[in-house]
């Protein structure tokens, strides 16, 4: 039987860099993936439209692993292994129906003119935003970046009470809760600000009136001006054969096609894995699960490994909103009407403003196609033109206000949406709605689309077992099931009630997207020091130090 030091459940962007880091610290890791390729939402593909056009078929932009602790300790690694981020000074815009834009760039000054342009008082207050939240940005970023259940999670509260003392830190929490639509209000005057900032909210998990979505709003608003919209130059792929390299070359082991069915308990503790097929894989200090709660609970733990209440828990667990994607190869580039910034620009969201994105995530919410849905158009060659031959393009969409489960009917009055399931005419048709809104915005679209492919939510959730329904992000984001409660009260954290077993993955803290987060914070936990280690250290230490002064004195 084969023995690891850790084992992997799902070669996810978690799994795949907190196994680089644990190689790295001299583990011997074991990656196993069910699917036929590494990466789980990042899947690079050169196949899916015309050859020689290289899409990123579900994720794409990487601002989260660029600015994450785990590829500050794995740069020089992946740097060696060819990865090379390439970066922009505008990564991100909205086009409005009326024909006008507004845009987001990495530079302080150009956005307090920009926002300035179209309200007086917003550039100003732009400039107040951004200082406000950078003095505090070691909270902010710290809340998504800290084992909440954990002393350093309690560390971070007494660091946020001694800085702003009890009445300043309920006013901080107070703004933490606060909705995007209330924080928009409160903040920026014009409609623009509104319509540039309300999209992004989507990308969180959130809708603009629900709890929290100001804070991680504001989060990623200040993000984009840091970080811009960074890509691996070749596509994610490169990232993930990089993270894949580094557990190889330490003599670890990274395979696909291996579906764990069970983990091994004995006596409370994860001990092994068994795959679909019987083969064992053991597991001597650690079986690492990036997989959801109901997976988890449900599936890989046998009865009466984990108590019932826990089990019951995660059977409730809720995922989001669906998620579409369209690809689009193109034979030039996209001649959009109205401002050539569009043309440049990473992420441009075609959006009516904060009323429509409100709109339509309530449309979703209710089992609707959206009649007028936030159009995500990310233009990857914007960034990394090697991802299509010289003079064409390709352009990524996004849409993500979409039910979760079955359709039932459309807020527009126009399609027919069956049963309700999504079969390959609905996909289409609601495909067709998208283009041709898009359309009004780029005037050669239609001329220049060599090939179109859509992804419905149930192709996407065949693609990864994790997007339960077509939910990209592993479940609802909504308070109670994310930050302290994530993945849900029962089994908070990445601990889990059976020994030697952690939960990483999108379904826990910080939730979703390719910051690594889980999969570091699990690395972090388990390379630390074992306490009576740290305590027989720090006694010795206060020895030395005793011993010192002693030799000092006269
Ligand atoms: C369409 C789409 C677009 C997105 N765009 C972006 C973006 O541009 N930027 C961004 O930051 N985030 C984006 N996200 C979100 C982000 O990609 C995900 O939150 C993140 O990749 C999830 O990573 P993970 O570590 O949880 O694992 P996942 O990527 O979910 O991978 C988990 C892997 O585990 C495997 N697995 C599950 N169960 C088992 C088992 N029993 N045995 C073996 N293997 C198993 C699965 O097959 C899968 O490969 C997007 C997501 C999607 C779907």
């Amino acid at each position: 039987m084969a023995t690891f030091d850790a084992v992997f459940v799902g070669a996810g962007i978690n799994s795949l860099a907190g196994a680089a880091l644990l190689s790295k610290a001299g583990w011997n890791v074991c990656v196993l993936e069910r699917s036929d390729a590494l990466g789980g939402c990042i899947r690079t593909s050169s196949e899916l439209t015309v050859p020689g056009f290289t899409h990123e078929v579900l994720a794409s932009w990487h601002p989260l692993f660029t600015g994450s602790p785990a590829y500050a300790e794995l740069k020089d690694d992946l740097d060696a292994r060819g990865l090379v981020y390439l970066n922009t000074d505008l990564p991100t815009g909205s086009a409005f129906p009326d024909g006008s834009s507004v845009f987001l760039t990495t530079s302080l000054e150009g956005n307090v003119a920009e926002l300035g342009r179209h309200a007086t008082a917003d550039g100003p207050a732009w400039e107040a935003m951004f200082n406000g939240f950078r003095a505090n940005a070691d909270l902010s970023f710290g809340v998504l970046g800290t084992e909440l259940w954990s002393p350093a999670g309690l560390g971070l509260g007494r660091q946020a009470l001694r800085r702003f003392g009890r009445r300043g830190l309920l006013a901080y929490v107070g703004g933490v809760l606060s909705s995007c639509r209330d924080w928009l209000g409160d903040t920026f005057e014009s409609d623009a600000a509104h319509g540039l900032l309300a999209p992004w909210v989507l990308h969180t998990g959130l809708g603009p009136d629900q709890a929290t979505s100001g804070f991680m709003t504001q989060v990623i608003a200040c993000a984009l001006q840091l970080g811009g919209m960074p890509v691996p130059r070749g596509g994610g792929s490169v990232l993930v054969d990089g993270l894949a390299g580094i557990v190889r070359d330490a003599g670890g082991e990274v395979r696909t096609g291996a579906e764990v069915e069970r983990v091994l308990v004995s006596g409370g503790k994860a001990t092994a894995v068994r795959l679909a097929g019987g083969e064992t894989v053991r597991a001597e200090r650690a079986v690492i699960a990036s997989v959801t709660p109901t997976q988890l609970y449900g599936a890989l733990l046998g009865r009466g490994d984990a108590p019932d209440d826990v089990i019951r828990a995660a059977g409730r667990y809720r995922y989001g909103r669906g998620e579409m994607q369209i690809h689009l190869a193109l034979s030039e580039p996209p001649d959009w009407y109205g401002d050539e910034r569009r043309g440049r620009t990473a992420i441009v969201h075609v959006t009516p403003g904060l009323d429509g994105v409100s709109r339509a995530v309530n449309e979703a919410d209710r089992g609707l196609l959206p009649a007028e849905a936030t159009i995500v158009c990310g233009q990857p060659m914007a960034v990394d033109p090697s991802r299509a031959p010289e003079g064409s393009w390709i352009i990524w969409v996004q849409l993500q206000e979409l039910p979760a489960g079955r359709v039932k009917g459309d807020a527009g009055g126009e399609i027919d949406v069956g049963d309700g399931t999504w079969t390959d005419e609905l996909r289409e048709e609601y495909a067709d709605r998208i283009v041709a809104r898009l359309g009004r915005h780029i005037q050669n679209l239609e001329r220049a689309t060599i090939k179109r492919v859509a992804l419905s939510p149930v192709d996407i959730a065949a693609m990864n077992v994790n997007l339960v329904g077509g939910d990209i992000y592993g479940g609802s984001c909504a308070l109670d099931q994310n930050f302290l409660f994530r993945p849900f009260p029962q089994a908070p954290g990445h601990r889990t009630p059976v020994d030697n077993l952690w939960h990483i993955g999108a379904s826990t803290h910080p939730g979703p997207g390719l910051g690594a987060g889980s999969g570091y914070l699990v690395y972090k936990e388990l390379t630390k020091p074992a306490v009576p280690r740290r305590l027989f250290s720090s006694v010795r230490e206060a020895g030395q130090r005793l011993q010192q002064s002693v030799a000092k004195s006269p």
